[in-house]
């Protein structure tokens, strides 16, 4: 009896506890808030939510990226296709080969970005790299440039940060994926804006805009002008004529936009074309800015997290009149030579334009610094 007390005392104490800690949490947050409102206050719900709740949403998010990718497909194939066709087979088979060729290229980075590991550090310290600090948390060896996880709940090689949309940590080994999958994909939204404006045009503005003309033939049926001016079906008697006269028949002529010039969009083709544009000029938007952004920080040799320690740097030592010196900026040219593995002659047509396997350089232990010897050597005369 006093064992069973006792264990329901100590469960008892872990709730309070862990409501306590969630409490101060709390109201550290709501004091910060109040008084010293800054980006970092924004922020911390932002990251205990993410630390919390990003692993169980993972597989969430690898199922909205895949159907909403064989969505975007399947309609550009449907609508865009025929569309194409009609007008100019030549230029048709143009467009589905670029298109498929950034097809492949969103799907090959995309797969690679997902089941390849970043990278974690040896379990023990065998001497082969310079240990920085141990891990608070996982109590291993951290090498440069490695930073721990709280999502992954591991130490990362050259972490970049936790993506969702990968359901993966992006590290040293697949932040070149990463990156050309949000390049490609940007490229690929694009695409299908560029070429299929003019359909996404005929339909919103030609169709249901100023110059409206309704689709469905209106053969035989009364009609009557509604408060927009627009012809529309009488559905009752009463609505047609006051003195409850049975419709006539009526053969009204069949609108200029008839199924014989192609125009006729049913439901289910509009309702795609909505879906179309909404999507590919959200993603286009969403991932061209992350895309621009990522490029910044490969063009001056920094991940996402070295971005903010470089900047906080920056500042520290320029109040002491300081310069910093990021010791991983090897210039802008040298750097993204060195991002995209080519090195050794790696041909950009062949490990850029198309989907390659090759690893980065190094092992994500050991980094050249721009205070090596060695660093003035070409990026092909490494390590
Ligand atoms: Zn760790
Ligand atoms: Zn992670």
């Amino acid at each position: 009896m006093t064992r069973f007390n006792w264990r329901v005392f100590g469960i008892f104490q872990k709730l309070i506890s862990r409501y306590r800690g969630r409490c101060s949490y709390a109201k550290v947050w709501l004091r910060r808030l109040f008084t010293n409102f800054d980006s970092d206050t924004c922020l911390e719900p932002m990251f205990w939510f993410v630390d919390n709740y990003t692993h169980l949403l993972g597989p969430f998010f690898l199922f909205a990226v895949t159907g909403l990718t064989i969505a975007v497909v399947i309609i550009a194939y449907w609508i865009g296709l025929p569309f194409w066709w009609e007008k100019s087979p030549k230029a048709a088979v143009v467009l589905v080969i670029i298109g498929n060729w950034l097809l492949l290229n969103v799907v090959f980075h995309y797969i690679m970005g997902v089941i390849t590991p970043p990278g974690e550090p040896p379990q023990m310290d065998d001497g082969s790299f310079a240990v920085r600090k141990i891990c608070k948390k996982c109590s291993l060896p951290k090498a440069p440039r490695t930073h721990h996880c709280s999502i992954c709940n591991k130490c990362v090689l050259k972490m970049d940060h936790h993506c969702p949309w990968l359901n993966n940590c992006v590290g040293f080994f697949n932040h070149r994926y990463f990156f050309l999958y949000m390049a490609y994909t940007t490229i690929g939204c694009l695409y299908l804006i560029i070429f299929g404006f003019e359909i996404g045009f005929k339909y919103l503005w030609y169709e249901h805009g100023e110059r409206w003309i309704e689709s469905e033939p209106l053969e035989g049926q009364p009609v009557k002008f509604n408060l927009s001016g627009h012809i529309i079906p009488v559905t009752h008697a009463l609505e047609y004529d006051d003195d409850v006269l049975l419709p006539a028949k009526h053969a009204l002529p069949t609108p200029p936009n008839s199924a014989e010039d192609g125009n006729i969009y049913t439901e289910g083709k509009r309702h795609a074309i909505i879906f179309m544009t909404a999507t590919n000029v959200t993603a286009a938007l969403a991932l061209g800015a992350l895309t621009v952004w990522h490029a910044m920080l490969i063009t001056r040799g920094e991940t996402s997290i070295e971005a903010l320690i470089n900047q906080e740097e920056t500042e520290r030592l320029g109040k002491e009149n300081k310069t910093y010196v990021n010791p991983y900026n090897f210039g802008a040219r040298k750097n993204w030579k060195l991002f995209l593995g080519l090195v050794r002659g790696r041909s950009f047509w062949r490990c850029v334009l198309l989907p390659s396997w090759h690893k980065p350089e190094g092992n994500g232990l050991i980094f050249h610094t721009v205070h090596d010897e060695r660093a003035n050597l070409s990026a092909d005369e490494w390590p």
